[in-house]
């Protein structure tokens, strides 16, 4: 499909719980549900059946929410997925990570100018970290950090004045809190996708670009970069 597509920038201002793309609109789905797939193949030795309950539980969290219109949809599994853009949403492992080993996940997003979501990835860091499917100490949990991911998938920010918030930025080994959602992550959630508006679509298109190419549009309106980040906890003395 043609579109123009904006890299989303990451990162919110403090206190900002919402993410805009470099256009300046307010990240959001137009529509409902989303559906996603999932890489499970792992280099780090999770069980796979495991790891992939864990991924459908983390978007469960925000699927079944009173007063939001959030719809999650699994639609299996798929080896070799990657990210970028191609329409695909995906949830995948990585097994040789190229970015900061800091980092726990990473979820890309793509969108039109005026906001609207096309695509998300959503990479797990299994190369720096270990990763735990039962919240053990002294390891990552899986629901919990991707439960944070798929808030950043709908267009949520870091909300860096609460500590209890699934959308604040760090998260410590061992830690299950995110895996349940606080309640300004629901009051964010409502605010963007109000539960009566779930299965409405905007009416308002894409703006059409003229560009016909598969993947990436050629237009110069993609700008790459731009990630968004979820680091670990710096232990305070
Ligand atoms: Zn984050």
């Amino acid at each position: 499909m043609p579109l123009p597509l904006l890299f989303a920038v990451a990162l919110a201002a403090p206190g900002d719980t919402v993410l805009r793309n470099s256009a300046g609109s307010l990240l959001h789905w137009d529509s409902m549900p989303i559906s996603y797939q999932a890489d499970t193949e792992n280099s780090a030795g999770l069980d796979q059946e495991s790891a992939l309950s864990a991924i459908v539980s983390a978007s469960g969290a925000w699927t079944e929410v009173q007063g939001v219109g959030v719809d999650y949809r699994f639609r299996g599994t798929q080896t070799g997925l990657h990210g970028g853009y191609d329409q695909q949403n995906v949830v995948f492992f990585v097994d040789e990570w190229g970015g900061s080993a800091d980092l726990l996940a990473l979820t890309s997003t793509w969108s039109t100018d005026d906001g609207t979501i096309k695509d998300f990835d959503m990479a797990v860091n299994v190369d720096n970290h270990d990763w735990s499917l039962a919240g053990e100490p002294g390891l990552d949990d899986l629901q919990n950090a991707l439960t944070h991911e798929f808030g950043h998938a709908l267009g949520l920010g870091h909300d860096e004045l609460h500590h209890e918030a699934t959308m604040y930025p760090t998260a410590g080994v061992g830690e299950v809190d995110k895996r349940d959602l606080s309640q300004y992550d629901v009051d964010v959630a409502a605010w963007l996708y109000p539960a009566s508006e779930a299965s409405e679509d905007s009416g308002a298109g894409p703006p059409s670009s003229g560009c016909d190419a598969v993947g990436l549009p050629s237009l110069g309106a993609v700008l790459p970069a731009a990630l968004l980040l979820f680091r670990r906890r710096k232990e305070v003395p």
